[in-house]
């Protein structure tokens, strides 16, 4: 995959829940008087789904301070925190790695440098002490000598630090690449792999040659329009957020649960016969039919939330799209014959 691909943010496709965005970002835009150009709908896009806490940050303090989004305000914040921010933060860590390797190099260098000149001067002083017999001048070269040892000594223990310096930063940097890895793989909802990786991953498991069985589920909440309309759209992320948690659950350590769109989540299942995915899309089901959600606030117990699931087992013959279209199908046909559902 391209890597500058890679990066981009991750949108979500559907159309549904792209209107009910619209219809929060237009009035917030108006409400403050901003221009609707693409730059801060795209602004204002990250905003209200919250999936770009810095960026929400940024736009909170300038609401608050009352500062108009002029075209460079506009452009810095869309700099910032949208089309390179994951760019800039691997850039970053780049420069670091090389000014650490550089800094290290240089230690290195030193101290060979340093070496080599003690070395020379040895040779010389060692030629001088074969043919001189006065011992006040054989006196003052071992001095010389141990100075020159000792300096050689402080220039190594110096290289010593600056190596041991350099392998901190090294494992820091290390750990901050892992975490811009993390945050590009991950959905900033529910912490489960993101719509990208889930093309990925799919893409990988597919391409591998002789793979055992591998299942995919397809898992949608039922009616969630409902839900939305009746409590929320808050109340609608958390019933989300709570599928996601009992998915996380029930799949087992080696399967890749993703956030596959809007309402829409779904498990990668490598080596896992077909049974055994519709026995956790059934464990999954279960518990959702059983769960009775409560709204923080006041306790209010909200309705019956079901899940409906399709289930396919990859084919020979199988690219990522025929076996997501079958796992589809499977689950517009548990929508059709009642919800509540799973079908393979
Ligand atoms: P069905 O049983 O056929 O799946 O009905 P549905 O109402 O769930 O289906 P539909 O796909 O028509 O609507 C899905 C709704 O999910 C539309 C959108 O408003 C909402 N939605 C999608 N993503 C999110 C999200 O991230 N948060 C919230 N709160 N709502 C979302
Ligand atoms: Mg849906
Ligand atoms: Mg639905």
């Amino acid at each position: 995959m391209d890597h500058s691909a890679a990066l981009l943010p991750v949108y979500d496709f559907s159309f549904a829940l792209n209107s009910d965005y619209l219809k929060k970002i237009i009035p917030l835009l108006t409400q403050h008087q901003i221009a609707a150009n693409p730059v801060n709908y795209a602004i204002f896009y990250d905003y209200v789904t919250e999936l770009n806490p810095s960026l929400t940050s940024a736009v909170n303090q300038l609401l608050s301070r009352n500062i108009s989004f002029d075209h460079e305000t506009s452009l810095e914040l869309y700099g910032n925190f949208i089309s390179n921010a994951s760019l800039r933060s691997f850039d970053n860590i780049n420069q670091q790695i090389h000014k650490v390797i550089r800094q290290a190099t240089d230690a290195i260098n030193d101290t060979c440098h340093k070496a080599e000149q003690t070395n020379d001067s040895f040779q010389k002083k060692s030629a001088i002490l074969e043919n001189t017999p006065e011992i006040a001048t054989t006196q003052s070269i071992l001095q010389e000598i141990i100075q020159e040892t000792k300096s050689l000594a402080a220039t190594s223990q110096a290289m010593q630090i600056q190596l041991n310096k350099a392998n901190v930063e090294m494992e820091q940097l290390r750990a901050e690449l892992a975490q811009v890895r993390q945050i590009a793989v991950t959905d900033g909802l529910t912490g489960l792999l993101n719509r990208r990786a889930f093309d990925q991953t799919l893409s990988e498991i597919i391409e591998q040659p002789g793979k055992a069985t591998t299942c995919l589920s397809l898992l949608d909440i039922d009616h969630f329009k409902r839900v939305n309309d009746t409590y929320g759209h808050t109340i609608g992320d958390n019933v989300i957020k709570f599928v996601a948690t009992l998915m996380k659950k029930h799949a087992e350590d080696h399967h890749h649960v993703a956030r596959y769109g809007g309402e829409e989540l779904a498990i990668i299942m490598p080596n896992t016969p077909k049974q055994k995915a519709i026995e956790i899309a059934e464990n999954i089901r279960l518990e959702m039919e059983k769960s009775r959600l409560k709204r923080k606030t006041d306790n209010l117990t909200l309705g019956r939330i079901t899940i409906s699931v399709g289930i396919a087992e990859l084919l020979a013959n199988d690219d990522p799209e025929s076996f997501v279209t079958r796992a589809d199908t499977a689950l517009y046909q548990a929508k059709e014959t009642g919800r509540n559902k799973v079908m393979h």
